[in-house]
C-alpha cells in the first residue's frame, strides 16, 4: 500500500464512520472553549467539562473573567491538574484579550500563541475547531495513532506530527481529522494495549501489520 493509498483508506474510514467528530470538551462560544482548551492540558475531557459549569457561571464572559482575583478562581479548578498555574493562565488571558483584542478571542494561530497558557496545540484547536481552519492540534492521542498507522515516519515531535499530517490531509478535512485521531486513540487505539481486533484500520495499519508477521 503507498502512503497516499494508506491515507486515502484512514480519511475514507473515518469520513464513512466517524461522519460528525467533534471535540468532546463542552462549550457554547470562543471564550468558554479556549477557557476548557487551557484547562485540558494534562487533564481528561471529562473533568475538564465537571469544572466548566460553575467557571462560566461565576465569569460568564472574558471580562469577567479578567477581574477575578486568584484567590475567587483558584478554588473552582482546584481539582484539575496544575491548577496553580492555571488559575494565574486564565485570568492573564483574560486581562490580555480584553486589553489587546478588544474582548474578543482571536481567530489565528499567531494571535493565540501570545495569551498566557496558550501553546501551538491549543491555538491550533481553536483556529479549527471555532473557524474550521487546516490547523491540526497534535496531541499525545494524535502523535501516537499517525505514528502507528504509518501516517508519520519518523516523527519525533508533535511539530514534525503535525507538518507530516498536514503536508497529507486534504484541507478541507484537517480540522475533523484532528478529531478523527484523537477519538481513536481514545477509545480504540489506546496506548497500553490497542483493541485492533475491534479496529476498522487494520487494512491500513503498519503497527497492525507488523503483529501479523511477528505472529
Ligand atoms: S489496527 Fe491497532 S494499532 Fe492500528 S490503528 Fe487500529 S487499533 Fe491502532
Amino acid at each position: 500500500m503507498t502512503q497516499k493509498e494508506r491515507y486515502a483508506f484512514v480519511l475514507n474510514y473515518f469520513e464513512t464512520h466517524s461522519p460528525n467528530a467533534e471535540t468532546e470538551l463542552i462549550y457554547d462560544n470562543p471564550y468558554q472553549l479556549l477557557v476548557a482548551v487551557i484547562l485540558s492540558a494534562q487533564c481528561t475531557d471529562k473533568r475538564v467539562n465537571m469544572t466548566t459549569p460553575a467557571i462560566f457561571e461565576r465569569y460568564p464572559d472574558v471580562y469577567a473573567l479578567s477581574k477575578a482575583t486568584f484567590d475567587d478562581l483558584f478554588p473552582l479548578i482546584r481539582s484539575i491538574s496544575y491548577p496553580n498555574n492555571k488559575t494565574k493562565h486564565l485570568i492573564g488571558m483574560a486581562n490580555m484579550v480584553v486589553e489587546e483584542f478588544n474582548g474578543e478571542i482571536p481567530a489565528t494561530v499567531a494571535e493565540l500563541v501570545k495569551l498566557p497558557g496558550v501553546g501551538r496545540k491549543t491555538a491550533n484547536v481553536i483556529t479549527s475547531v471555532i473557524h474550521h481552519q487546516p490547523n491540526m492540534a497534535v496531541d499525545t492521542h494524535v502523535f501516537r495513532v499517525a505514528a502507528r498507522i504509518g501516517l508519520t515516519h519518523n516523527a519525533k515531535t508533535p511539530l514534525q506530527t503535525e507538518l507530516q499530517l498536514i503536508k497529507n490531509i486534504p484541507k478541507d478535512k484537517i480540522h475533523i481529522a484532528h478529531h478523527w485521531l484523537i477519538l481513536h486513540g481514545r477509545y480504540i487505539c489506546v496506548a497500553r494495549t490497542p483493541k485492533c481486533e475491534e479496529c476498522g484500520l487494520r487494512p491500513a495499519c503498519k503497527y497492525y501489520a507488523k503483529l501479523v508477521k511477528a505472529q
